[in-house]
């Protein structure tokens, strides 16, 4: 990935020295669980360079410290105060972390004060006025069957660091789990920073949430897999749209703001896609190479067209927006609408007759319950994440990373965003499924 080696070490509150409540049931009744030492790490880059000798050597970009339960923790279970949030957009998933996070303080520690965050760090703000959720096993149960998230969730309040950390330690909270994506993780950063300067023993864990996938340094984000499977019978019905009207033209419009990732697995897994466009690989409209240009070709040759577009693909084509929403991200405008907008007014010109449906099935998708697969994986998050506050690990978030869980420290995690490289294998495969060209800006 990089040739620095980044610095991976978790920060800690102090020395765990409470033995852990965890015992394994198995059938010897040794009581012993399968617990992780902090010195078992694995290896973050696991490929080989060519040596001088021409062996192969191992890469050195560091390790990473493996997740897990700790022998010895730093919280007394009977004295915990554990609090958990859920902030930005909503994502498959999100009522399974919450769960498996309950679940795991409540079974395997022991802790009997949890309590949910209403509505993201808003719900932390003094002025706010939505109550604090007690948290037990049997609130959470079978909510892992639902969308969405049962705390709510929200933009903004994260600049606020101040009277979030002041409502922390009124509430005398020990723990704090936030479930989000850049912008939560940069504020979970941000309350630890802030609670080492007050010298207060709180544990920040982030359990990492972007539907996009654009963060670095976890293989996969949870709700990913949900997002694409929800994606591929919209794409199905909008290519049976296409084919089934003259010249019929179906646009799909799907989550992705910097990162391309659910458009191109996407295209992967329904192949019906003949373009897709991603924010990686900026195109043009007009011109002999332009996006325009290719469609109508494919038009004539075979009668009908899917598009599938993410969210921030050709945002250079609109004309620029200071608009900003409640957490400083920049709003973008509707790139559908635009094109669809924009291919009639084309065909039109060029007196081809096309029918084109534009579908945005993206509250649909980021309101789904997780698959299998994301269910499985958000729940193994929600206990690591226990285990790494238990242990008193803080600023650090639960990943899976050579698929082994593992423990990142935040302030690496979101020093960079996670991108299709058009270069590699993935875009390749992508380009070899759609027949697109490699590039359509002039
Ligand atoms: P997603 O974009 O995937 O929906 P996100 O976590 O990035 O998730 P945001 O709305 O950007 O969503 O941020 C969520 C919370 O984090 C908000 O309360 C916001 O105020 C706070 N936040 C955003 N950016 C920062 C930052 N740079 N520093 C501190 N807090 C931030
Ligand atoms: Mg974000």
């Amino acid at each position: 990935m990089s040739s620095a080696v980044l610095d991976f070490t978790i920060p800690n509150l102090g020395e765990a020295k409470i033995p852990s409540p965890i015992l394994m049931s198995h059938s010897s009744g040794d009581g012993m669980a399968d617990y992780v030492l902090d010195s078992t790490r694995i290896l973050f880059n696991v490929a080989t360079k060519a040596g001088s000798d021409g062996h192969s050597v191992p890469v050195d970009d560091g390790t990473l410290e493996l997740a897990g339960p700790r022998e010895r923790i730093y919280f007394n279970p009977a004295h915990v105060h554990a609090a958990i949030t859920t902030c930005g957009g909503i994502c498959p998933g999100l009522n399974n972390v919450i769960r498996a996070v309950v679940r795991c303080f409540w079974y395997r520690y022991g802790v009997r004060r949890i309590s949910g965050i209403p509505y993201g760090y808003q719900g932390l703000l003094e002025e706010s006025s939505f109550p604090i959720i007690p948290l037990d096993p049997d609130i959470v149960d079978d909510i892992q069957e639902k969308g969405g998230t049962i705390l709510g969730s929200s933009r903004g309040g994260g600049d606020q660091i101040s009277e979030i950390v002041d409502s922390l330690e009124r509430m005398n909270v020990n723990i704090l789990v936030a479930v989000g994506g850049d912008g939560t993780l940069r504020g979970a950063w941000d309350i630890g920073e802030e609670i080492k300067k007050r010298g207060l023993k709180i544990s920040v864990i982030g359990v990492p949430k972007t539907i996009d996938n654009d963060l670095s340094f976890i293989q996969s984000s949870f709700g990913f897999d949900t997002a694409v499977a929800q994606a591929v019978p919209v794409v199905r019905g909008a290519h049976i749209e296409a084919r089934n009207s003259i010249n019929g033209i179906g646009l799909v419009k799907v989550m992705g703001r910097e990162s391309g990732f659910i458009a191109a697995n996407t295209s992967l897994a329904q192949s019906d896609v003949n373009f897709c466009l991603i924010p990686e690989n900026p195109f043009d409209l007009e011109g002999e190479n332009g996006f325009l240009v290719h469609l109508k070709k494919r038009i004539l040759d075979r009668g009908h067209a899917v598009i599938l577009l993410a969210e921030g693909a050709g945002q250079n084509l609109l004309p620029p927006t200071a608009e900003r929403d409640a957490s400083g991200n920049v709003k973008f405008q509707d790139i559908g609408i635009f094109l669809k907008d924009r291919i009639q007014a084309y065909f039109k010109k060029e007196r081809i007759e096309v029918n084109i449906k534009y579908i945005d099935p993206s509250y649909i998708i980021r309101s789904a319950p997780a698959d299998s697969f994301d269910s499985i994986y958000c729940a193994r998050l929600g206990a690591h994440a226990v285990h790494a506050a238990m242990a008193g690990k803080t600023q650090a978030l639960i990943s899976q990373w050579n698929n082994k869980y593992v423990h990142i420290p935040i302030k690496v995690a979101v020093s960079r965003r996670n991108h299709i490289d058009l270069e590699g294998t993935l875009w390749r495969d992508v380009l070899e499924n759609t027949r697109q060209p490699y590039s359509m800006a002039n």
